[in-house]
């Protein structure tokens, strides 16, 4: 899979991007992803990226034309399944789309930044908006980094232990159920008993159980 984010703060996606799994998967080939600066894409000396609104409200709007040049080039190099726009009035980000993105070719992810961008942008270029959550971030370049993080990992190939991103919260309408590891007690804290018994079939009914149960409980809205 091929991601392409686009964004006028390019240094603020060099690390997510670059650690952990996401680093793995461009390293094995399960993913390429490439970060496009907006200023390469102006043509004044300054590489303005953005302009006063029209209507005289506060902030700054970024520009059509160095966001149209960008998604003309990359569009005549090869088709996009979706053009993302990440906006705190998209619709809410969850793992269902997480899954639906993973099972694409070619995605780009367009960042906002200042007020927001020209709205003919959304008009006219943009196929998908995609909102992290209800607040407003400064950019949209955390959120692009979220969409790719949660994207990635679950391409197929992408973590080692496969088993373990499909057991992961929400992918079963299911909240995980919780993990321990070594020392079997600590402080007089002990381990539940059934995941040191050796019994795989316990403790697979175990699990079970503590995702329905801590599901209803914290996020009855998911059952
Ligand atoms: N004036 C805009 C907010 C601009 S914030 C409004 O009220 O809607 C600047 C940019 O940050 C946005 O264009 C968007 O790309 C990004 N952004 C902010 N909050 C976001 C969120 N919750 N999810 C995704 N992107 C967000």
């Amino acid at each position: 899979m091929r991601i392409d984010i686009i964004t006028v703060v390019p240094e603020l996606l060099a690390s997510p991007l670059n650690e952990s799994i996401l680093k793995r998967a461009q390293e094995s080939g399960h993913a390429e992803i490439h970060v496009h600066n907006l200023r390469d894409y102006t043509d004044d000396k300054r590489r303005t990226v953005d302009d006063y609104p029209f209507g005289g409200e506060a902030g700054m709007v970024m520009k059509i034309e160095p966001v149209y040049r960008c998604i003309e080039k990359l569009k005549s190099e090869r088709d996009y399944d979706e053009i993302i726009f990440t906006s705190p009035d998209g619709i809410t980000y969850n793992q269902h789309e997480a899954n639906r993105l993973s099972l694409m070719k070619n995605i780009i992810i367009l960042c906002g930044h200042y007020k927001g961008i020209d709205y003919r942008i959304r008009e006219h270029l943009i196929t998908r908006e995609i909102s992290i959550g209800d607040y407003v971030l400064t950019g949209g370049e955390l959120a692009a980094c979220v969409i790719a993080d949660s994207v990635v990992r679950i391409i197929p190939g992408a973590i080692g232990d496969e088993a373990s991103a499909l057991t992961d919260c929400f992918q079963d309408n299911l909240l995980a159920p919780p993990v321990y590891t070594r020392p079997a007690e600590f402080n007089g804290w002990k381990v539940p008993d059934v995941l040191l018994s050796g019994n795989f079939a316990e403790i697979e009914k175990w699990q079970d159980e503590q995702a329905y149960e801590r599901t209803k409980a914290l996020r009855p809205d998911l059952l």
